[in-house]
Order: C-alpha cells, then structure tokens, then sequence
C-alpha cells in the first residue's frame, strides 16, 4: 500500500510562517495554534514536525511561545549556548534524515550568559570554570577572540555579548555544515534551509542574520 505523500513545505515556506508566527507573539495576538485535545491524539501515531529549531536553553527562549506554534510543530534541540555538540548534531541530522524537516532555526539571544561566560573567559585572571561547563563555553571562545581582535583588544569585560554572540551564531551554523555531511547535502540538494536568528529579549523578535540554503 502506497501513502498518498502530502507535498511538504518548502524552506522559505516554513521560515514565512515563523516570521509571522513571531509577529503575532510580538504584537501580543498568538493564536496559540495546535495545542488541543484533538491534535495531541492525531499526534500520537507520528510527528511530521515542520522545523527544527536549535537554540539556547535560556528559559527566555519558550521556542513554541515565541514562534506561536503548538503540539508537533518544532523539533527542539537546545543547550546552554547552541553549542555545536555531537548530540546536538545528531538530533539535527535525525530531524533532516527521519522527519525530513525543511528548516532549521538555530536561535541566539541577547544577553546570553554561555556568550558572557565565554568572553569573560578570555581575560587574564578568569577564574577557572567547572569541567563540563568549560567544555560547552569553549566553543564559543573563539567568536568573543574575533570580537576582541576587531576592538583593538580592549578590556574582554567591555565586549557587547550581543556582537559576540552574532559571530558565534556563524560560526555554529559553519560548525553544523562543516560537521554534518548530512546537513550540508541536504542544503546543496535545496532539501532544506538553515536561519540563524538572534532573539531580542525585551520586543521578542527573532531577527534573522544569516540564512543558508533560502531567500530568508
Ligand atoms: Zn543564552
């Protein structure tokens, strides 16, 4: 027997409803889609979640609240940071494989403390971080590094956490196709689309910088 496959949406299809997903958010009028006693049984046979989004663990950062969607809609992957790491690449990779997600939002913030602790690591006297908390913030380095060569090398306690963690919103976007054949296949065969949007803590806008794969 043969499913009749539903077409699914393309990258910038899916990016287009966020964006206004999040207008709603933002101008107070969700319409809080998806999240009654009839779609959680239509759910329980299988997910076809329409995005993955990969953002910071930030309790700031609800991924379904501030995109306004419900049960089933978002494949969320987060860690202090969006960290690259290898389980939060493979829960990307099992979204493009298994779920054939069209997009993936990896979500920054302003104001990031894992952005902060990283940049604060960089001056001289830092004191040392606990083991597993050094392993995730070291990834994030080498973005506050770019922000201090391009200053000048001021005082690393004067960077603007926001301009460090734009770099490193790059750089974990780079990470993600340089560590992911997967990934990166999927973009080149136009199978999906990757934005790296920053969240504004205070208007709650998700502001996109870098888009891969869609017009964005
Ligand atoms: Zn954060």
């Amino acid at each position: 027997m043969t499913a009749t496959a539903t077409p699914r949406e393309t990258p910038d299809e899916v990016w287009e409803d966020m964006r206004a997903g999040n207008a709603r958010f933002v101008a107070g009028e969700p319409h809080h889609p998806n999240q009654d006693v009839e779609r959680r049984h239509v759910l329980a046979a299988a997910q076809t979640p329409r995005a993955a989004l990969f953002g910071c663990a930030d309790s700031r950062l609800a991924a379904e609240i501030i995109f306004d969607q419900g049960l089933g809609d978002l494949f969320v992957v987060r860690n202090a940071g969006q960290v690259a790491s290898d389980s939060a690449i493979a829960s990307l990779e099992y979204a493009v494989a298994a779920l054939e997600v069209p997009l993936i939002i990896v979500l920054a913030h302003d104001a990031c403390g894992a952005v902060r602790a990283a940049i604060d690591s960089t001056a001289l006297e830092s004191p040392e971080l606990p083991s597993n908390i050094w392993r995730l913030i070291a990834k994030i380095v080498p973005a506050a590094r770019t922000v201090l060569r391009e200053s000048g090398g001021v005082d690393p306690r004067q960077l603007d956490a926001e301009d460090v963690g734009i770099v490193h919103l790059r750089n974990t976007i780079d990470d993600l196709l340089a560590s992911s054949r997967l990934i990166a296949d999927a973009v080149d065969e136009g199978r999906l689309g990757i934005v790296g949007a920053n969240y504004r803590l205070s208007e709650g806008t998700a502001v996109p910088h870098v888009s891969v794969g869609i017009d964005g």
